[in-house]
């Protein structure tokens, strides 16, 4: 008989299996507070069940994480992680230092369907959409491998492979599972969600009572330009995403971030700034700048500092807010964009 998995499942509908072996509901409370509070994944060892229980509940269930695959760590201190899902698709998943505080960065899908041109996860294709236990488990791993993380002091951002907002019923799960105080108990407001332009799914997201903070690739500022780099403008183009974008509903002192990549000679002139600068502005919003991490068959180059400089100045002329992200694990194939599970250690990390 094939187990079925526990991990994703949430309070009320672990109490429903237990009280389908007749169980109270009080047993379903404590095998969530088990999995998720405590981690203990082994249900033979979730210690206020009776022998008789834990021997039944091992019988039929099981607790599956992501295998750890491989681990990749940069001269900076980021470490990538590849995993092996129990169907065998891989996943990666990105853990970097931070000054006070570490950011994990999860993946959503198994590739991604949304095929942007500057980026390699898009180059590889879509596989699936991960479910809401292997997107928690991703966090769950990253956590048990790094005790330090037992304290909870990170944030999350929900940027590593795939397109959050298309997958958004597995997304949200995970969300509710991770934020959940009486479970997992990471703060809403640690925990940054990307998307692509997915329209429908920023006023879906819009509408949560809940949710975590958003961030909007826009990375070009004129739909001909946009659709040809990001071809899902051709389905939400810019003043459809900027409506939503100017319609969400943000809390107080929320801001929402655009991300940028600048690839050089494509959309990163002076021009292109204040193009930018126009088209948000109204929006409580910052703007997150990014040179092109490179990586094989990608079709564009890295600008210079000083034209990634000039292009910050000219935002904050303007009066939007604008910093430069600093690339984090170029050399291990951990950036932004860079992931599609490389697994030789790319020779550049040697050098
Ligand atoms: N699919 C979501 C989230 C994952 S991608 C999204 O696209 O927003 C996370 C970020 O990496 C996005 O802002 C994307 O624009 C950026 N990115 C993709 N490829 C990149 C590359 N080669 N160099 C720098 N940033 C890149
Ligand atoms: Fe997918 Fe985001 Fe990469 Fe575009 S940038 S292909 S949406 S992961």
């Amino acid at each position: 008989m094939q187990k079925q998995e526990l991990l994703g499942l949430t309070a009320p509908e672990l109490e429903q299996l237990l009280a389908d072996l007749g169980e109270p509901p009080y047993r379903g409370k404590q095998l969530y507070h088990a999995l998720y509070h405590e981690r203990q994944w082994d249900l033979g060892k979730v210690t206020p069940f009776p022998a008789a229980l834990r021997a039944r509940l091992s019988e039929r269930f099981q607790v599956t994480l992501p295998e750890t695959e491989k681990t990749f760590d940069s001269r900076d201190g980021t470490r990538r992680t590849l995993f092996r899902l129990a169907d065998g698709c891989k996943i990666e998943t990105v853990r970097m230092p931070e000054p006070g505080r570490d950011t994990i960065c999860v993946s959503t899908q198994v590739g991604c369907p949304v095929d942007c041109k500057f980026c390699l996860t898009g180059v590889m294709g879509f596989t699936r959409n991960l479910t809401a236990g292997e997107i928690v488990g991703q966090v769950l791993r990253v956590m048990a491998t790094n005790p330090l993380e037992a304290r909870q002091r990170f944030n999350l951002v929900f940027m590593g492979m795939g397109e959050p907002l298309l997958n958004f019923d597995n997304v949200m799960a995970a969300l509710k599972l991770l934020t959940d105080p009486a479970g997992i108990g990471i703060s809403w407001t640690r925990i940054t969600l990307s998307t692509a332009g997915v329209v429908p799914g920023i006023e879906r997201l819009g509408r949560e009572p809940l949710r975590p903070k958003l961030a909007v690739s826009l990375n070009a500022t004129t739909d001909e330009l946009r659709s040809r780099i990001m071809p899902i403008n051709r389905k939400w183009p810019l003043a459809e995403l900027l409506r939503a974008c100017r319609e969400f509903p943000l809390r107080p002192r929320e801001k929402l971030t655009f991300e940028y990549v600048l690839l050089e000679g494509v959309n990163d002139t002076v021009a292109d700034a204040r193009r930018l600068a126009q088209l948000v502005r109204g929006i409580r919003a910052k703007v997150n700048l990014i040179g092109l991490n490179p990586g094989p068959d990608l079709p564009f180059r890295t600008p210079r500092d000083e034209t990634v400089l000039r292009f910050q100045q000219t935002l904050i002329q303007k009066g939007i807010p604008a910093f430069i992200r600093k690339p984090r694990g170029r050399d291990i194939f951990a950036a932004c964009g860079q992931l599609k599970l490389m697994e030789a250690q790319p020779a550049s990390s040697t050098s």
